[in-house]
């Protein structure tokens, strides 16, 4: 067995059922996707949008892309005929893009809304009042070629469990409210390789890892 096959054996063998495990592929070569494709896995996350649909254009049509990076909108339009989930919407001006090119598809593009939970600056994302503006506008429902399914979040880049746990628990706390009354959130987004079993443990029903299945990026090749 390949070291790709057996590094996701081994995550999926450690993850509850109800969780999807999304294999991200970013800066990996197409020949280590087509070997986790071979041991099984059929959802890839990628955060550049060029670089998903290079890689859409030439394996197998029974992937779901996942997009999970940070979104220009001007570059939607490439990725609207396939992208199964889109976990990076910051934006309500992204929302509206989305929903444009989806609709010249004829399609219903599943959208996450990214929750910033860090404490850090850098990571991107709305505050949970934004997130609670966007899902009460009526401006949202007319939306009808995009569906919110859930939210996404990112975790501070710690060691601290303590503080790992209230980021990932916040977010479920608001994901538990607003499923009460909107039936289409079902997904929360959370955990990466150094912290998804953390990110289950506080609710996550989608990791998104990359090393521990790929091994590390060189962002220098
Ligand atoms: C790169 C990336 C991941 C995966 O990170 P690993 O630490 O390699 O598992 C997950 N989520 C997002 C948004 C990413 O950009």
């Amino acid at each position: 067995m390949s070291l790709i096959a057996e590094n996701l054996l081994k995550i999926q063998q450690s993850i509850p059922e109800n969780v999807t495990l999304v294999a991200v592929s970013k800066t990996k070569p197409v020949a280590d996707l087509q070997e986790a494709y071979n041991a099984g896995q059929r959802v890839f996350g990628e955060n550049k949008i060029q670089e998903m649909v290079d890689k859409y254009n030439v394996l197998p049509k029974d992937i779901k892309w996942h997009m999970i990076g940070h979104l220009q909108s001007n570059k939607v339009k490439y990725m609207a005929h396939f992208v199964d989930l889109i976990h990076g919407v910051d934006k309500f001006k992204t929302l509206k893009e989305i929903n444009k090119q989806a609709k010249k598809h004829n399609r219903v593009i599943d959208c996450l809304l990214q929750a910033k939970i860090a404490k850090e600056d850098t990571k991107f994302g709305l505050s949970f009042h934004e997130i609670e503006a966007i899902l009460a506008s009526e401006e949202t429902l007319e939306l009808k070629n995009i569906n919110i399914v859930g939210f996404m979040g990112m975790a501070t880049f710690t060691d601290n469990e303590t503080q790992l746990q209230e980021e990932f628990s916040s977010l479920k706390t608001l994901f538990d409210k607003f499923k009460t009354q909107n039936p289409s959130l079902k997904i929360l987004s959370m955990g990466m390789s150094g912290d998804y079993k953390l990110a289950i443990s506080n609710g996550s029903n989608m990791i998104r890892v990359g090393s521990s299945i790929f091994g590390n990026r060189n962002y220098n090749s």
